[in-house]
């Protein structure tokens, strides 16, 4: 009887022992974690530490828009523990190799919780929403004063002026020109991203929502070190903290009506609602579409009425527009934005938080020159 439950005992170890060494990490094993993209591997590697080995599918310089998986990145997935995405429709190609691969981890989607913006015109939708978040979350400070800012922005306040101002201008651009309302609808329907703009990593503000994500996505997966992953969010959170105050304050120096610039595509509009630049894309918000004849000449129309102080490049799209707009216009090129990926290591770009203080810089050099 004894001898019994003891072989009984053995055997049910051996099997977790077997399973052990093909699904769960050990002590000193990393946890294999992979992310879809440049900027969400590095938020990731920050949170992670030393405890994750983690692989980056679309690699710095690459773009997410139009990527094709290998058969390497199926490996990676089919081991992978935790996959964290973006979401809001970015990774398309994401359904496809997940199944192929068969993947049976945790999914993290980095986005979730954020204040998403819908494209086409339609800040009550997305004020409506924020609304819900902000009753139902009391803990997030910097929800409740970006809801404050916002309700500044669309409410008048006659104590204000200048903010009154602001919010005119911002009216103004928005709804008086009849061709960009009109452009902004078509690439609504144009591209398959049901009607929300994925580029929600441009807003520090988001960025924070997303370690969190990946915070907690890390500790249900490996519960042991859950403190540490903990720790390392709040350590990149007071950097996140510092970075937003130190850009406000630089393009604070800009005055509000010189804050408009082009880019390829449209890859900016949580930026720019953080930091109030307008941003003008022929692209639309995928690097897939083209931009119409019809698009550039709305555009160029528009940069010689509004005098657009500077149009820039970016690292992954399609920077023959720009030169074209720039010749046609005068308008200056003012230099390169990475949009949605990392530069290499060598490069100015090799971090979100370098990425960030790159993209700002080079804005407001641009501006002031
Ligand atoms: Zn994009």
């Amino acid at each position: 009887m004894t001898f019994k439950i003891t072989k009984k005992a053995y055997l049910i170890a051996s099997i977790a022992l077997g399973l052990g060494v093909n699904t769960t990490a050990f002590a000193n094993d990393k946890i294999p974690v992979v992310a879809s993209f440049s900027i969400l591997g590095d938020l990731v590697s920050e949170v992670g530490g030393s405890h994750i080995d983690i692989t980056t599918l679309v690699k710095a310089n690459g773009d997410a828009h139009v990527y094709s998986p290998t058969p390497k990145d199926a490996l990676a997935i089919r081991k992978a523990k935790l996959l964290i995405v973006n979401g809001l429709n970015f990774e398309g190609w994401m359904p496809r190799i997940l199944e192929s691969a068969h993947f049976q981890g945790t999914t993290i989607v980095a986005s979730d919780g954020i204040n998403v913006i819908t494209l086409g015109d339609d800040e009550h939708e997305d004020h409506a929403d924020h609304d819900e978040k902000h009753h139902e979350d009391a803990d997030h400070d910097e929800k409740h004063e970006d809801h404050a800012d916002h309700d500044e922005m669309h409410h008048e306040d006659a104590d204000h002026d200048e903010k009154h101002e602001d919010h005119a201008d911002h009216d103004e651009m928005h709804h008086e020109d009849t061709d960009h309302d009109e452009k902004h609808e078509e690439h609504a329907s144009e591209h398959h991203h049901d009607g929300v703009d994925p580029h929600a990593w441009n807003s520090i503000i988001n960025v924070k929502t997303y370690v969190k994500n990946i915070a907690s996505g890390l500790s249900q997966v490996d519960p042991e070190n859950a403190n540490d992953y903990q720790q390392n969010a709040q350590g990149y959170l007071q950097k996140l903290d510092k970075l937003e105050i130190k850009l406000h304050a630089k393009l604070d120096t800009i005055p509000l009506s010189q804050r408009k610039l082009i880019t390829p595509h449209d890859a900016f509009a949580y930026f720019a609602r953080d930091f109030k630049i307008e941003f003008i894309a022929p692209q639309g918000t995928s690097t897939e579409s083209e931009a119409s004849a019809s698009d550039m000449a709305a555009i160029i129309k528009q940069i010689r009425k509004d005098k657009v102080g500077a149009v820039f490049m970016e690292n992954i799209a399609d920077n023959r527009i720009i030169e074209q707009i720039s010749q046609e216009t005068d308008a200056k090129i003012g230099g390169e934005l990475f949009s949605g990926s990392l530069s290499d290591k060598q490069g100015p770009a090799s971090t979100y938080l370098k990425m960030i203080e790159y993209n700002v810089n080079t804005i407001v050099s641009a501006l002031t020159k």
